[in-house]
């Protein structure tokens, strides 16, 4: 049960200077952060990330405004660990659509605008964060954009409170 799953803050959070807001909602959660950088990429290792996959989902036209999207600037990326992480990180991130995310979400609280929008501007949705969406692809998103080495084992202060004996 206890899960580790793959945040982005992509380039508009970091340039926003909303890094540390979105550390804290983790923080306060009780979630553990096992792995931290800040990261440059180009289209490449953006096609790594936003594969195919994305494409069936959300058509290829948005896939190629992803890696626009994904190379404009920095990138904070974390490893959060926790009971159930993957699914409690996807509901503090909140809805895809930012028009549509609630209060209280990081997308809900910090960014406003629709899909529709964007389409029409040919740009992606600047929804600020990524969260991987199961734990398949949490494993997978994990070793792509961090090698072992850069994750850490350590026990939190509050780790008994939140995860029993
Ligand atoms: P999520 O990030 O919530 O897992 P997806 O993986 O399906 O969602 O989509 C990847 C990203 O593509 C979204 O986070 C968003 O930035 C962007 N996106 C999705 N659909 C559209 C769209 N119709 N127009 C523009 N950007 C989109």
């Amino acid at each position: 049960m206890i899960q580790r799953t793959l945040v982005l803050i992509k380039p508009d959070g970091v340039m926003r200077g909303l890094v540390g807001e979105v550390i804290k909602r983790f923080d306060n959660k009780g979630l553990k952060i096992i792995g931290l950088k800040m990261v440059c990429i180009d289209k490449e290792f953006a096609a790594k990330h936003y594969t195919e996959d994305v494409a069936k989902r959300r058509g290829e036209k948005v896939r190629m405004m992803l890696l626009d999207y994904l190379t404009e600037g920095p990138i904070v990326a974390m490893v959060i660990e926790g009971v159930h992480a993957v699914n409690v990180v996807r509901i503090i991130t909140g809805d895809t659509e930012p028009s549509k995310a609630l209060p209280g979400t990081i997308r809900g609280d910090f960014t406003h605008h629709s899909f529709h929008y964007a389409d029409g501007k040919e740009m992606s949705t600047k929804n600020m964060i990524h969260a991987s969406a199961n734990v398949e692809e949490a494993e997978k998103e994990i070793l792509l954009w961090f090698s072992i080495d850069e994750l850490y084992d350590y026990k939190k202060a509050d780790e008994i409170f939140h995860y029993g004996k």
